[in-house]
């Protein structure tokens, strides 16, 4: 019997119904700052172009179906993050953010929270349960974490975290939700950066925030409406676009990197590998019981910056910044002063056949 992400993406690709005869099957593009507003403007579904797009809700609709939730759609994962803070968070709150998460979120809560009055604390994933959740308005989890790859137990940390009073709030970048689905493990929000896997190309940036909870997400569209952080309708196409093949892209990208990270854990190239599903990894037995499947990342650790380079200069290996793509990519986080060794490469395998993108691998471990 098909399960239910099965039901959902089926759902997902036959979303656009009511078609009449000669209508196109994919959603079109609607560029428009603009509507048709005769009289009373609460009888027209679009009024201005900051308010609504039917690009959006294309892409928003297929994204609600995978999630089980509504969503509401942004022009990068930054912006759906900022979203949340900024609803969530008022002067004197305090926020627990991890320590070893996506940098910018952090930034983010320093320079701009902090002068207004919200304050944080920070805590590392792998002991995300420790010390409790005790005075915290909202608390911010990314399992697994970006770069290091250690995991928490979301359904533990939501019912701890509610027990306190806390609003909690899942990235949920790494996995999609074909990988991990917070919100059936009691979270109440869940961000994600689009520009990822869903888009899934390197060639566009795209957020959304998506909650069960109404208020929640009708101040997340105000937000969007009266802050103006909108989305294009091309990109709001694309990422649609991109979603329709997500499952086939995700099932290929998670089950080359698990077998990449078994011949890499074993090459004495590397020193260490870290990737949730391999047995001995310290997340795995967490990634087992939350996630259907274990990512599109790995951890390696290379002896030194020239070892991981050289490896990174392999010829189907991108060096770039970003993950999620069909192309396979790499590149060392020290770089940019994460906590991680020198020799530390995160590696976003893509949908290369598997047997060509080690060899050639192989040839650039030497
Ligand atoms: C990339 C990323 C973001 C930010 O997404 P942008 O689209 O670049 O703004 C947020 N969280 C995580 C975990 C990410 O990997």
């Amino acid at each position: 019997m098909a399960n239910g992400d099965d039901e959902r993406i089926a759902r997902m690709l036959h979303a656009r119904d009511g078609l009449a005869p000669g209508d196109p099957i994919a959603p079109p593009i609607v560029p428009a700052s603009a509507y048709h507003l005769p009289g009373d403007p609460a009888a027209s579904p679009f009024q201005y172009g900051r308010f609504h797009n039917p690009s959006w809700d294309a892409a928003e609709h297929a994204l609600a179906i995978l999630e089980d939730a509504p969503v509401v759609s942004f022009p990068s994962g930054m912006a759906a993050i900022a979203a949340v803070l900024h609803t969530r968070l008022r002067a004197g709150d305090k926020v627990l953010l991890p320590s070893d998460g996506y940098y910018t979120t952090r930034a983010l809560a320093e320079k701009f929270l902090g002068p207004l009055g919200v304050s944080f604390d920070l805590r590392a994933t792998r002991d995300f349960l420790e010390g409790g959740f005790k005075g915290y308005r909202l608390v911010w989890v990314e399992t697994p974490s970006n770069p290091g790859l250690d995991v928490c137990d979301i359904a533990a940390v939501a019912a701890a975290a509610h027990a306190e009073g806390a609003v909690v709030a899942v990235d949920n970048t790494t996995m999609t939700p074909l990988g991990q689905r917070p919100l059936d493990l009691g979270a109440d929000l869940v961000v994600a950066a689009d520009t990822k896997a869903p888009g899934g190309h390197a060639d566009v940036l795209f957020g959304h925030v998506a909650s069960r909870d109404k208020a929640m997400l009708d101040a997340v569209r105000d937000w969007r409406k009266l802050g103006g952080a909108i989305p294009g309708p091309f990109e709001a196409w694309l990422v649609h676009r991109g979603l329709e093949t997500l499952e086939l892209r995700f099932e290929r990208m998670c089950a080359n990197a698990l077998e990449i990270a078994r011949r890499l854990a074993v090459h004495k190239a590397t020193r260490s590998v870290r990737h949730p599903g391999l047995g001995n990894d310290p997340s795995n037995a967490i990634a087992r019981k939350q996630m259907a499947k274990f990512g599109s990342l790995i951890g390696v650790e290379f002896a030194d910056a020239d070892a991981a380079e050289r490896f990174i200069a392999c010829r189907y290996v991108r060096p770039s910044t970003s993950f999620g793509s069909v192309h396979t990519s790499a590149e060392r986080r020290a770089r940019w002063g994460d906590a991680v060794a020198p020799g530390y490469v995160r590696l976003s395998v893509g949908c290369e056949p598997l047997e060509a993108l080690w060899k050639a691998m192989e040839e650039a471990l030497g």
